[in-house]
């Protein structure tokens, strides 16, 4: 590795401190591993930080996605939604019997909010938009309340990329906790809403679709709905309340390390879009004008032989060999632009000034 100054530098990673550590180890040595306090805990504290009236924590942001998609869609519906994102998104449609209808994205990264619209004139059949804040970058609200009242469609929004107060506007939001995300609990991801109908059925769809009513006898428990085990233990829950006191210090070092980029990147490399504080930049991602995949791919085997570990996000999903045997693969020109063009560069809270000097030295002397 020519990169003898540094450890690997990869595209993101978690940052995990000594209050993490111990409050990890005094749930190991409580009662309770899972469905314990912290559970509960951990949920207000989200609920509280974003702004929702009902948080449920659930073991993945794909899980989370899955019980939002059993409750906002019915077998043979259809949702609007973007190839530039990761697989769940669309995924979780698929998990219920509906059927995402994708369509192309803007320069910025995020869904194409007119030609949306234009599929919402289109099909009757489709009952939801699936958003995704792509990098961190939030929608505007205003577009949203419009097509919300306007087509009477629901709106789900993946806040994978996303940390920051909700408007209100969306009828549910589901966040990761995945190492990379802005705060982690190993595995783990949530749903939120403001609708107490959606938080019950989040409840025991999260939990076999259970119901505790022991009117009866003390050992009767209901099933009352076809639900999962998608809860997130005690010892995952602690670790995130003990993240989550650090936010706003991962927040603003996200912003900080993008606004350098923004302030040093050479000419030839344009990030996505114009610095902006609303972003919670959980990529920091830019374009280059590859002339070839081959030429891209030959860039990035390079960046990591100086130990730097770029990424791309991502494939556009309905060109994934799956999605291509369903019959969805379409080539929308403003996605494979920025699938030839675009890459994510590091970006996370233990990046070191003299490390993010480092790659952009490096972006110079090979591009
Ligand atoms: C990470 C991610 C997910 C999935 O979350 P997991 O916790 O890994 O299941 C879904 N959507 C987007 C946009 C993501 O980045």
């Amino acid at each position: 590795m020519e990169n003898e100054y540094f450890n690997f530098i990869p595209y993101g990673k978690q940052f995990i401190d000594e209050n993490d550590k111990k409050a990890v180890l005094d749930v190991l040595e409580s009662d309770f591993l899972t469905t314990g306090p912290k559970v509960q805990e951990f949920e207000e504290a989200l609920a509280e930080k974003l702004g929702f009236k009902y948080v449920v924590a659930v073991c993945n942001g794909t899980a989370a996605l899955h019980l939002a998609s059993r409750v906002l869609l019915n077998v043979g519906d259809r949702v609007v939604t973007t190839p530039n994102s990761f697989l769940s998104t669309s995924n979780s449609v698929l998990y219920v019997g509906a059927k995402p209808v994708f369509v192309d994205i803007e320069e910025n990264g995020l869904i194409n909010l007119d030609l949306a619209e234009e599929e919402l004139k289109k099909n009757k059949k489709i009952k939801a938009v699936y958003l995704v804040t792509f990098s961190g970058l939030p929608f505007d609200d205003e577009k949203l309340k419009y097509l919300k009242e306007k087509y009477g469609v629901k709106i789900l929004l993946d806040n994978a990329h996303y940390f920051g107060k909700d408007s209100g506007i969306c009828d549910i939001t589901t966040y990761s906790f995945h190492p990379v995300k802005h705060i982690t609990t190993f595995e783990g991801g949530a749903v939120a809403t403001n609708d107490k109908k959606t938080y019950q059925k989040l409840l025991r769809l999260r939990n076999h679709g259970m119901v505790k009513d022991n009117s009866m006898y003390p050992w009767e428990y209901k099933m009352v709905d076809l639900g999962y085990n998608y809860r997130l233990s005690d010892v995952a829950c602690a670790l995130g309340l003990s993240q989550l006191e650090k936010i706003d210090m991962f927040l603003e070092k996200r912003r900080q390390i993008a606004k350098y980029y923004h302030d040093n990147l050479p000419e030839k490399i344009k990030p996505l879009y114009p610095y902006n504080k609303k972003s919670s930049y959980h990529l920091f991602v830019v374009r280059y004008p590859f002339k070839s995949f081959d030429e891209k791919a030959e860039f990035f085997i390079k960046m990591r032989q100086k130990g730097i570990g770029l990424q791309y996000h991502y494939i556009p999903i309905n060109r994934q060999p799956y999605y291509v045997k369903k019959g969805y693969f379409k080539k929308f020109p403003e996605m494979e632009r920025y699938y030839k063009e675009a890459f994510s560069l590091p970006i996370y809270y233990s990046l070191k000034k003299k490390e993010q000097d480092y790659v952009i030295k490096s972006l110079e002397e090979l591009l």
